[in-house]
């Protein structure tokens, strides 16, 4: 199975942010593990073909969870590639086809009275743009430690705490975690999401003790990229 890290560079909110979407491929499958900000999906089809990947060959787009990073462009996907089967855990699915409101809106609209009069227009702009994310169907369910058969096995692990319904992917062949929005790396430090972004930080902080039972060599970060190395040294936080 051949393992492609993408590097989505793009400005967002005037910095320059990457994000690192992973795409498995063996001979039946093509999977895309997380679907980008709104408006990325030929950024993303470039990137690929620079790897000589074509995602027009798309069979599955895994979701590790329901943020407006990880689905933005799910649905432009699901439009140009209508054959393309969409996996994601249960409780993520209920977000993914907006019968709950997303998280962050959640969160977002908690904190809106409390802020500044300032800084209540921002607000306003971030809350219609999750309010904007298009729903998909999910085609597919994922379970806890089930095994996905690409490669050797994919097994799902999940991972709840930044979101309710969080997964990660462990590659049984190459011992690699691609671990969604549980772990970032910053500067090859580890760390489990801010307790802003986070549904449970005690949640997050188990399912990484979940992840010490597992043999791991590389962890590929939506948010930082490839650690290479002891990745529990690289922890940044109090087990
Ligand atoms: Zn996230």
């Amino acid at each position: 199975m051949n393992v492609t890290v993408l590097d989505i560079e793009f400005e967002y909110n005037g910095t320059m942010q990457i994000i690192n979407p992973v795409v498995l491929q063996d001979n039946d499958f093509l999977i895309l593990v997380d679907a980008g900000y709104p408006k990325q999906r030929i950024q993303f089809e470039e990137s690929a073909k620079q790897h000589g990947i074509q995602l027009e060959k798309l069979t599955h787009i895994i979701l590790t969870h329901h943020d407006f990073d990880h689905i933005g462009s799910l649905a432009e996907f699901k439009r140009n590639y209508p054959s393309v089967k969409i996996v994601a855990s249960e409780i993520e699915k209920e977000y993914i086809e907006k019968r709950k409101k997303p998280l962050r809106l959640q969160q977002a609209e908690k904190v809106y009275p409390s802020l500044l009069d300032k800084d209540k227009p921002k607000a306003l702009i971030f809350h219609k743009i999750l309010e904007s994310i298009e729903e998909v169907k999910v085609d597919e369910i994922v379970t806890d430690h089930q095994l996905l058969p690409i490669g050797d096995g994919i097994e799902v692990i999940f991972t709840p705490g930044h979101t309710e319904g969080h997964i990660s992917l462990y590659l049984k062949e190459s011992k690699i975690l691609i671990s969604g929005d549980a772990l970032f790396l910053d500067e090859q430090q580890l760390k489990i999401p801010h307790p802003e972004f986070a549904y449970d930080v005690e949640m997050a902080k188990a399912s990484i003790k979940k992840l010490f039972n597992y043999e791991i060599d590389q962890i590929i970060c939506y948010h930082g990229g490839l650690l290479k190395g002891n990745w529990k040294e690289a922890m940044s936080f109090e087990n």
